[in-house]
């Protein structure tokens, strides 16, 4: 799905930079991805003063305290998903949209939890005014994951959590993976946790840094 128009877009050339200098040079292969990154119009997901720093290097601030990560990290998270066309995706801190934006165009639906009222709205209008179908909007604890509409083949957190939850754990499908940073309040290590039957296999993908995610199984404020 291509859902944009990206016809006359003034930040085409720093999207296309973006991605040879910061995502593809660093190791991120899969070409689903790449592609899907050459498209989706990150300035639009960050606030309007910060339009002409969404492809740079770094975090950006939301409101409400909130970040946009990186746009390495991003790949890292979602290329370790290993996302398939059809799979059912759990991502747990909406923020602003934009990680949202790349599951729903490699996956086949996206579950997206935020505790943030505001920070839902915002991210809902703009992913409906760019033409995405496949994703649905709860505002609430991520932290307890959504039992309701388990199992899911892949489940990432956006931000950061004390330990791996066996709630999280248990919604995932059998082969299914989750991507989450794990570790203490400022510093993570980004953790890939693979169901495999009753066993869980894990790696760990690096150091990172993300705000916390404050609930029952985060932090608690
Ligand atoms: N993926 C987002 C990053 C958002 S930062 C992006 O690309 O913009 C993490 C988000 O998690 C914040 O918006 C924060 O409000 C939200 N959050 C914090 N605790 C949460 C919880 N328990 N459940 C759901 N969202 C939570």
């Amino acid at each position: 799905m291509n859902p944009h128009d990206v016809k006359d877009d003034p930040f085409r050339s720093l999207r296309h930079d973006m991605v040879s200098s910061q995502i593809r040079s660093r190791g991120i292969s899969s070409p689903r991805l790449l592609k899907v990154m050459q498209y989706i119009p990150r300035h639009l997901f960050v606030p309007c003063h910060l339009q002409k720093s969404a492809y740079d290097d770094h975090a950006l601030p939301l409101d409400k305290g909130q970040t946009i990560s990186q746009p390495y990290i991003v790949a890292l998270m979602t290329e370790a998903l290993c996302l398939q066309a059809d799979d059912k995706v759990l991502e747990i801190g909406t923020g602003s949209g934009y990680q949202t934006a790349i599951l729903a165009s490699l996956a086949g639906s996206v579950f997206t939890i935020e505790r943030l009222r505001s920070l839902s709205h915002i991210a809902e209008k703009n992913l409906q005014a760019l033409g995405y179908d496949n994703i649905h909007f709860v505002i609430g604890d991520g932290t307890l994951g959504l039992p309701d509409k388990a199992p899911y083949n892949c489940i990432i957190a956006t931000g950061s959590l004390p330990q791996l939850p066996e709630t999280l754990l248990a919604q995932l499908d059998e082969n299914g993976i989750l991507v989450a940073p794990v570790g203490g309040r400022s510093l993570q290590k980004l953790l890939c946790a693979k169901r495999i039957g009753t066993r869980v296999e894990k790696r760990d993908l690096g150091g990172c840094q993300f705000v916390p995610l404050i609930g029952q199984n985060g932090w608690s404020s």
